[in-house]
């Protein structure tokens, strides 16, 4: 067969990796000047290792990733760091990742920690994830956790990740989330690119043929084949396997039927939009936390008292001598693709995030940023409604010979380059049945 994958991030990668290893012919097709998709890197020139353009780490418990990763050979340079991830609470951060601190954090009291602890145990440790996406997070857990704990932890984290959705999201995603986290998060010397640059590199040994800035403008059935336009130039393959957004898929393929078309669209989605801020000196006040997670308090962010959801010191993860000596922070949050933090100027974000470092770390200043880069993307975290696993599009599309693989369709598990993985393989199988 001749195949034709859209898209060359993980799981367009992932796919083609086990395509041309049943013996078929691929061509990838991707429209940026690199391979990656949103697990790609950028770098400065001072820089030994590239850096991801949104921040990312694996959990111990990615089995699709660290196994594909071992089949390339390239586990000898997957490490597992204990970063810290803590929260503000009453204008301090604290640490917040094992159960020895949430008895110490300020935010509970004992009674407090105990039904966190246990209300926390059950969703880690069950599977009901079926009946849970019949409610939404915002009643599970309020009902479960108590308005306290749920006003304190939960409801921040829901409207910084979800926004204007954050009661509508189905609480089988939020129990994902709990369920396979762990302490220790992993990493790629020289960063999720030189991962992505060895999957590259052992795809085009096997025969894999990348074709990158050639964006797919149109997808036809034809004749039980598939043809693409790409560039203007048209192209004929025996099958297709998209990777791109829902929304893009329904523009390039509007003659899919119209039922399939409608779950398309009806899919939602937030953008996200990432400062990166290379500092001369370290931020997080503590000189330890990682992750820190910043209440939001209202759905509309730009009136929130932070206008960001997270802020993550990559070096206090990653050793920075890797990067020059530069401290990283990123500065990060989710939005609606229509919000104005994705067409404001770089400026403009820049002077907004900036102005509410000092809230965090007094002692900042802006002289101590080197560099900045801001990197925006409309399609970023797919929004899980009531009984969303009836609203997923099938991987085979009713056009004969075109398959379709996204972020959307990996629930309940919650977005993330271990389930590219396993969406473009159980996708790449889906396709090999055509033989
Ligand atoms: C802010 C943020 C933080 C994240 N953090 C983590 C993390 O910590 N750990 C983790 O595992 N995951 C994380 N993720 C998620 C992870 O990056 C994604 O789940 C994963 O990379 C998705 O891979 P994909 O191949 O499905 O899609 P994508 O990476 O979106 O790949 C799709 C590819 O298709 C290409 N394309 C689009 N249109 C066309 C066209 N017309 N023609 C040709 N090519 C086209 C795009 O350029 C892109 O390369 C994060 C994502 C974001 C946004």
């Amino acid at each position: 067969m001749k195949v034709a994958i859209i898209g060359a991030g993980i799981a367009g990668l992932a796919a083609a990796y086990d395509v041309l290893n049943a013996g078929h012919e691929v061509t990838l097709f991707e429209a940026s000047d690199r391979p990656g998709g949103l697990a790609g890197g950028f770098q400065d020139e001072r820089w030994q290792w590239p850096l991801e353009k949104f921040y990312h780490h694996l959990f111990k418990s990615d089995k699709a990733i660290i196994k594909l990763v071992d089949e390339i050979g390239f586990s000898d340079k997957l490490f597992f760091p204990r970063p810290t991830t803590s929260v503000i609470i009453n204008g301090r951060i604290e640490p917040f990742d094992s159960p020895l601190r949430w008895f110490t954090f300020s935010g509970f009291n004992l009674l407090d920690t105990l039904r966190f602890g246990m209300v926390s145990a059950y969703l880690r440790f069950t599977t009901p994830w079926r009946k849970l996406e019949q409610v939404t997070a915002d009643a599970w857990l309020r009902r479960w956790y108590g308005d306290k704990i749920y006003e304190t932890v939960w409801r921040p984290l829901l409207i910084g990740k979800f926004g204007p959705h954050y009661q509508e999201v189905n609480m089988a995603w939020m129990w994902a989330r709990v369920h396979v986290r762990s302490p220790r998060l992993g990493y790629f010397e020289g960063g999720f690119q030189a991962f992505v640059d060895r999957l590259t590199a052992v795809v085009q040994q096997k025969g894999g043929c990348l074709r990158l800035k050639a964006p797919v403008q149109n997808i036809q059935p034809a004749a039980g084949q598939v043809k693409l336009q790409v560039l203007g130039e048209a192209y004929t393959f025996d099958a297709c396997l998209a990777t791109t957004s829902p929304g893009l898929l329904s523009q390039l393929a509007p003659t899919l039927p119209a039922a399939y078309l409608g779950q398309l669209l009806n899919l939602q989605s937030m953008g996200a939009v990432v400062l990166t801020l290379a500092l001369t000196r370290p931020f997080m006040p503590d000189d330890l936390t990682y992750w820190l997670n910043i209440p939001a308090h209202t759905p509309h962010k730009t009136q929130s008292e932070y206008p960001f959801l997270a802020l993550v010191e990559h070096t206090n993860y990653i050793n920075r001598q890797h990067y020059g000596g530069d401290h990283i922070l990123y500065c990060g949050d989710y939005v609606t693709p229509d919000h104005p933090y994705m067409t404001m100027s770089k400026e403009e974000l820049q002077a907004a995030f900036t102005a509410a470092l000092p809230k965090i770390n007094p002692a900042f200043r802006p002289e101590w940023i080197r560099q900045s880069w801001l990197f925006r993307e409309k399609y970023a975290q797919p929004v899980p409604l009531l009984n969303h696993s009836q609203a997923i599009p099938d991987i085979r599309t009713p056009l004969p010979g075109l398959y379709f693989a996204s972020m959307s369709q990996v629930y309940p598990w919650d977005r993330g380059t271990n389930y590219a993985v396993e969406i473009g393989r159980r996708a790449a199988a889906a396709l090999l049945q055509k033989v």
